[in-house]
């Protein structure tokens, strides 16, 4: 019996776990928590379904709503930051880090002292404080395993290797909702139009990101940070095919590629069997039926957020959590309909360019504190310049 808790458990990538453990032979495995934030019906249904002993919002405000709609049933329920927190720390042997943005990092880091098994989705949390994160992992013997896709392909080619013999690193991208669109014509796309991804269902927000190629900055920042690749070892191709996930190259010139159907329950999986390999409810790739795999190199100037992954892990310090925090909230700004969607990396570039240098910014010293200060100071940069091209 193994004590699962999932945190971000109503998104995209909760409910495909949660998927995952409802085919699971029954008492294979025992929900300690899950948490979500506004949907409240559907974290209430989820734990009544797995019998999780406790379910959290991360909302104060929907205290009230969790507890009605967990009347007469086992679960406690809680609401806020602190209860995420006590959510992460309860004992469990494996946990999903599935909230969305770096809201994930503190739950994340707090999983993470129990020792056990953490499922990484949140990338933000490596892309913030990378080398907190693996410190931390290292002080308690807990063991990180990447869910991301390109992580876990990266992560499987790496399988029974030496690290020391790759040399090289390729992360594929789709290429997003425009990758076939004009370039003028990606100045006026809409919050729908990158609402829609061509391969892949996931959140909105990481939807988005795929769109601009944020989100493939992010996951060139998670390799650096997760397996220790240098920025000048990572590449990026566009494959609109999404089936090969990365490939790793080695010091004689051969390349493992990872192919896989474009079904997170794939990564999902891979982790919580991980060390084994069992079984998974994903199609079976027909080679012919897709019939060729493209390859090209990513147009800086259709996405021009992809080349500040390596201004971030050049200046290192908490570049990172800058960069993060000015994606996000040029992101909020592009949903709110404050930016276009082009304006979104002109925006981050800005905050780069314009908190470069800051003390609080090249410090070495990465802490949890440290993060949120930054996170702060960077999205106040950001409302600014926000507010300057609306108005
Ligand atoms: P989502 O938006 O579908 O779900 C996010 C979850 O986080 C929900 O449970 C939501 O309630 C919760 N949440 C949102 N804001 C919160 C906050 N401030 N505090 C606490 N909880 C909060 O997102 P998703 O697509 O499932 O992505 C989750 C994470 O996984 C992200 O870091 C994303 O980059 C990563 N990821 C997702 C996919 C995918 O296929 N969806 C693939 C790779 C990586
Ligand atoms: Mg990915």
């Amino acid at each position: 019996m193994r004590r699962v808790t999932i945190l971000g458990a109503t998104g995209s990538i909760g409910q495909n776990t949660l998927d995952l453990i409802r085919r699971a032979p029954k008492g294979h495995y025992q929900v300690v928590a899950l948490t979500g934030g506004r949907n409240i019906a559907q974290l209430a249904a989820d734990a009544r379904e797995f019998g999780a002993a406790l379910a959290v919002t991360a909302h104060d405000d929907l205290l009230a709503p969790l507890r009605a709609a967990l009347a007469g049933s086992r679960v406690e329920a809680a609401a806020g930051e602190a209860a995420l927190i006590d959510a992460a720390q309860r004992p469990a042997d494996w946990t999903m880090s599935a909230i969305v943005g770096v809201a994930g990092l503190a739950p994340g880091l707090a999983a993470l002292e129990n020792g056990g098994t953490l499922a990484l989705a949140n990338k933000e949390s490596l892309v913030t404080a990378g080398p907190l994160m693996m410190a931390q992992a290292r002080a308690t013997g807990a063991r990180i395993l990447p869910v991301d896709s390109e992580h876990s392909a990266i992560f499987q080619a790496l399988m029974g290797e030496d690290i020391t013999a790759a040399r090289r690193v390729i992360i594929t991208a789709s290429g997003g909702a425009f990758r076939d669109w004009p370039l003028a014509q990606m100045q006026t796309a809409t919050v729908a139009q990158a609402s829609a991804h061509p391969n892949w269902e996931m959140g909105q927000r990481i939807t988005i990101d795929s769109a601009s190629m944020f989100n493939k900055a992010l996951e060139v920042i998670e390799a650096k940070e997760f397996f220790g690749f240098s920025p000048d070892q990572i590449e990026v191709v566009v494959h609109p095919q999404s089936i090969v996930h990365a490939l790793v190259g080695f010091c004689d010139g051969g390349l493992m590629a990872h192919v896989g159907p474009p079904d997170m329950r794939h990564a999902i999986g891979y982790a919580l069997n991980w060390p084994e390999r069992r079984a998974l409810p994903v199609e079976a790739i027909d080679l012919p039926t897709i019939g060729r795999l493209d390859f090209t190199a990513p147009d800086p100037a259709r996405y021009p957020a992809l080349p500040l992954a390596w201004q971030v892990m050049d200046a290192g310090g908490l570049t990172g959590a800058v960069f993060n925090a000015a994606k996000e909230r040029a992101l909020d700004h592009f949903i709110a309909g404050d930016v276009g969607f082009m304006a979104m990396a002109d925006l981050v570039k800005d905050a780069l360019d314009g908190l470069a240098g800051h003390p609080d910014i090249t410090t070495s010293e990465i802490t949890l504190e440290r993060v949120r200060a930054v996170d702060h100071l960077t999205r106040q940069h950001i409302d600014t310049q926000a507010g300057r091209r609306a108005g």
